[in-house]
């Protein structure tokens, strides 16, 4: 999966970057969605275990332009995972007391703690994405974000946290396919808003912005992947076997628990009055 991670300090073309793969790489449909079930299981193991552990974090970080499938790849990617142990933090338009802060006050407390996994939906990258298309804020107090991003992520990276960044790449073709679905399936028209498509004619605006922000903040410990998205079950394979892989590097071991000999220990009898 290394065919994804941005290096450090590498240019980034997202028009040149897939969207979709040949079918020798991504391989058969059948074969992936077995995968990706047998990684949920896996997953499911190894989020337990950085809880038991107590002292391991892991951060996810997921950003895509509309219809790229944030949603779909947390439900696919955590299907079966124990919700106790995963917290999914969405970022909305800011409100006016967070617009009265800088731009990480909100974004710091939701981090994760010791054992816990957390998901970024939309994240601080905001703050360099739809703020940079729109001129939210002037470039020059933009621009400086990237540094505050990096030093803010080494910061949680120095605290004992593991952080991947994941970019679902699609394509125009695709999102206008995923738009028009939306509008012509009954159940998915919730979803649609014709905000999304003042959004999509500024896809080449969006498109520059995401390459700097991924030049400018994927670290040796804080990486991007900028993961083919076009197809969902091929999307849900790579981020499964990126975030399992993490998670295995971390090299957990459960606790010893406070009893040498359990054998010892006697449950002892209780009347109830
Ligand atoms: P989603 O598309 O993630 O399912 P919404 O449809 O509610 O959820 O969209 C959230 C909106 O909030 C997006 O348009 C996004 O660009 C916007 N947003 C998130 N963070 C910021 C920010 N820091 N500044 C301005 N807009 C933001």
């Amino acid at each position: 999966m290394e065919r994804y991670r941005i290096s450090p300090g590498a240019a980034v073309d997202l028009r040149r970057w897939p969207t979709d793969e040949a079918e020798d790489i991504r391989g058969d449909k059948d074969a992936a969605i077995e995968e990706t079930r047998k990684l949920n299981d896996r997953l499911e193991s190894l989020q337990e275990l950085l809880f038991a552990e107590g002292r391991r974090r892991l951060l996810i970080v997921l950003q895509a332009m509309d219809t790229g499938g944030k949603d779909g790849t947390i439900r696919h990617v955590f299907d079966g995972v124990n919700p106790q142990g995963v917290h999914v933090v969405p970022f909305k338009v800011p409100t006016a007391p967070e617009l009265a802060h800088d731009f990480l006050w909100r974004v710091h407390r939701h981090v994760p703690g010791d054992g816990k996994i957390t998901i970024f939906n939309r994240s601080h990258y905001e703050d360099v994405l739809v703020v940079r298309v729109h001129s939210l804020v002037p470039e020059t107090r933009w621009r400086k974000r990237y540094a505050h991003i990096r030093d803010f992520e080494r910061l949680l990276v120095d605290e004992g946290t593991t952080i991947l960044k994941f970019m679902l790449h699609i394509s125009l073709e695709q999102q206008a396919k995923s738009l028009r679905s939306r509008l012509d399936e009954p159940h998915k028209r919730w979803k649609f808003s014709m905000g999304d498509l003042a959004e999509r004619q500024r896809w080449g605006d969006y498109m520059a912005a995401f390459e700097e922000a991924i030049e400018q903040t994927s670290t040796e410990d804080s990486p991007w992947y900028v993961v083919p998205a076009d197809r969902k079950w091929y999307r849900n394979l790579v981020v499964s076997r990126i975030v399992v892989g993490a998670l295995e590097a971390m090299d957990m071991r459960l606790p010893a628990g406070e009893v040498e000999d359990p054998d010892s220990v006697v449950i002892p009898e209780v009347k109830w009055p």
